[in-house]
């Protein structure tokens, strides 16, 4: 069931739409990121959802509810508001930390005090700490506490504008963890302001992705990773996220493709003739068991033709390889890095199972860049052994 339903939502100030045709349905215990650009309307949006501004256009309902035609206190009590980075009232206790907007909503002072121990509790702090001021608790206590304090009025919608902006990524970390696990644990609904992609990606059930106004993609942590919407929205994921994005192409072994080989008992003739047939200038090499030996050039091929000698005898040893159930994203840098072409790819037993061509990894991070549509065309590269 949705609980809070925008529609068509425009703020226009002067001549610039601060939030052009804004469109969003959140059903109970989700939780909203919004990132975006500076001055792309993520605040704007928050401060109309809790009516500190009012729409130019276009409709918020909470549980079909018009909130314009809401009574004020009892939208309060439906909706908190965490304002960017506020600490706590360093003239107050704790106790009177945690429950200043249950005293705002005049609740009785022995359901504020129930409440003060009940939310101390869920950070795991004494509750004698509920009679001392913030100055006596460490900073990451009093950060706790300025958590529990955005939980304590028992809204059903929670909204944060930037809370852990100006934390140490420790530190935000930390908070991370303990708003999700709460959210979770009291089945809260959250909107979230962030510019911390890593932040969104962690605590979001759904991102809203913000420019200039308007909404560019809302979707999935999963789904943006795997399908940005545009370049705008790679930009904030980051190059590096998009290559880590495909969890179902993991391993070196999902990509392999089969490898020309030939054994160290052949000929030099017989290499050859494979060579020829399969038209490539180099051959892995193997013992009779399938186990990768070395490989072997058109050109020492050449050099020993007629000598009597087996391939085993002029191949190279020295050669570079990875295990099939490497992790794709460990291995693609060293491989392009090394400038190989391809590269065999070998089991725990060392047997040949495959090679990864130079084609099929840069291929990979094209996908994960632009998606299946653009891609440059395939060079192609697809014979084998073609060390350095
Ligand atoms: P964000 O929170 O995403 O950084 P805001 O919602 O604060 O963005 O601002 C959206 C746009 O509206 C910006 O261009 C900003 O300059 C403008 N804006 C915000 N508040 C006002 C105001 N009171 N008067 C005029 N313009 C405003
Ligand atoms: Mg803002």
């Amino acid at each position: 069931m949705v609980l809070l339903k925008m529609s068509h939502l425009n703020k226009i100030y002067g001549g610039t739409k601060a939030v052009d045709d804004f469109n969003l349905e959140i059903e109970k215990g989700e939780f909203i990121c919004f990132i975006g650009t500076s001055g792309s309307g993520k605040t704007t949006t928050m401060r109309m959802i809790n009516r500190m501004l009012h729409q130019t256009s276009g409709t918020i309902e909470i549980n079909g509810e018009d909130i314009s035609k809401m009574d004020p206190v009892k939208l309060r009590r439906k909706i908190g508001y965490v304002i960017q980075n506020i600490g706590l009232m360093p003239h107050m206790t704790i106790r009177d930390n945690i429950t200043l907007v249950p005293r705002l909503l005049k609740w009785s002072e022995e359901k504020r005090n129930e409440k003060a121990k009940e939310m101390i509790k869920l950070v795991e702090l004494p509750e004698d700490y509920l009679d001392r001021y913030p100055a006596e608790l460490s900073g990451g206590q009093q950060q706790r506490i300025g958590v529990i304090r955005a939980l304590a009025a028992d809204q059903d919608i929670i909204l944060m504008d930037e809370p852990f902006g100006a934390l140490d990524p420790i530190t935000r970390e930390s908070l991370q963890d303990l708003v999700k696990d709460l959210q979770e644990r009291l089945g809260k609904t959250f909107i979230f302001v962030t510019h911390d992609m890593d932040e969104a990606l962690t605590l979001a059930t759904k991102i809203v992705i913000m420019s200039h106004g308007k909404q560019v993609q809302v979707d999935t942590p999963d789904n943006i990773l795997r399908h940005p919407a545009n370049e705008f929205v790679e930009s904030l994921i980051g190059q590096e996220r998009l290559i880590q994005a495909r969890p179902s192409i993991t391993t070196v072994g999902q990509v392999a493709t089969k490898a020309v080989s030939a054994r160290e008992s052949q000929t030099l003739k017989e290499a050859l003739g494979e060579m020829h047939t399969k038209r490539v200038d180099t051959l892995l090499v193997t013992d009779d068991a399938g186990v990768l030996r070395g490989f072997v050039g058109i050109e020492q091929i050449n050099q020993f033709y007629g000598t009597g000698k087996k391939i085993g005898d002029i191949m190279d040893k020295n050669i570079f390889y990875v295990k099939e159930d490497s992790v794709i994203r460990d291995t693609v840098e060293r491989i392009l890095k090394r400038g190989f072409k391809n590269v065999p790819v070998i089991d725990h037993d060392h047997h040949l199972v495959g090679i990864v061509t130079r084609a099929t990894l840069v291929d990979m991070v094209y996908d994960a860049l632009w998606g299946e549509s653009d891609k440059p065309e395939k060079s192609d590269d697809t014979e084998v052994g073609d060390q350095a």
